[in-house]
């Protein structure tokens, strides 16, 4: 997926990223504002305050902030607290006014939300929302459309992703078959599609009969 990125400074790691940090679960968050994914990053760097978050997703853009390896200030657990140590954070844009702006935000967030946990190996389970840290109603409203609808989307989005790759493995033939398979392209002996595929007796035959002009030729 595409993300845009404007990292903060290593210079001002000691306010916003002090701690290494090999993340364990996404936490998810609404902004409460209405500015844009940009916007949310830009202003977090550039202020002062041990306030700091990972990921801003818009209804257009995901924009990261503070490296995945660099715990992040946003759970409000505090600095031992397993949200800001071990949480990877995502900021939910155009929360404060709502509209088609945030139904957008929430569907892209989804997506990167399952992108990550399909590049982790992560189930759902992983999905937090920063009030299971602190008890701070965020992402407010997130919850207030539906937390269970929000996990349901990120599953959907998820189910997809694992789809896709199925409909891809069944197009590449498998590691012990890939020698002979192409052979057997170059040779022109199959046209190289559907390798999982069981065959006719028609196939057959018409295979073996390609192999034979090809040993015997007139
Ligand atoms: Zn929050």
């Amino acid at each position: 997926m595409k993300v845009i990125q404007n990292l903060v400074p290593t210079s001002k790691y000691n306010i916003k990223c002090p701690y290494p940090m090999t993340p364990e679960f996404i936490v998810v968050h609404n902004t409460a504002n209405d500015a844009s994914a940009r916007n949310e990053v830009a202003y977090m760097i550039r202020n002062d305050n041990k306030v700091s978050f990972h990921y801003a997703v818009d209804d257009k853009e995901i924009v990261q902030g503070i490296p995945e390896n660099r715990n992040a200030w946003h759970a409000g657990d505090g600095s031992n607290g397993p949200g800001n140590r071990k949480g990877l954070s995502i900021e939910i844009c155009y929360s404060k006014s709502g509209g088609q702006r945030f139904i957008e935000a929430e569907k892209l967030a989804a997506k990167f939300i399952a992108f990550k946990l399909k590049e982790k190996g992560w189930d759902t389970d992983r999905v937090k929302k920063h009030q299971d840290f602190s008890g701070k109603n965020c992402p407010h409203r997130t919850l207030d459309m539906g937390w269970q609808r929000f996990l349901n989307m990120v599953q959907a989005e998820l189910n997809a992703l694992k789809g896709a790759d199925k409909v891809e493995d069944k197009n590449t033939p498998s590691s012990w078959a890939k020698e002979a398979w192409e052979w057997a392209k170059k040779e022109g002996i199959t046209d190289g599609t559907r390798p999982k595929d069981t065959m006719t007796r028609e196939e057959m035959v018409t295979m073996l009969h390609r192999y034979h002009k090809k040993v015997f030729p007139k």
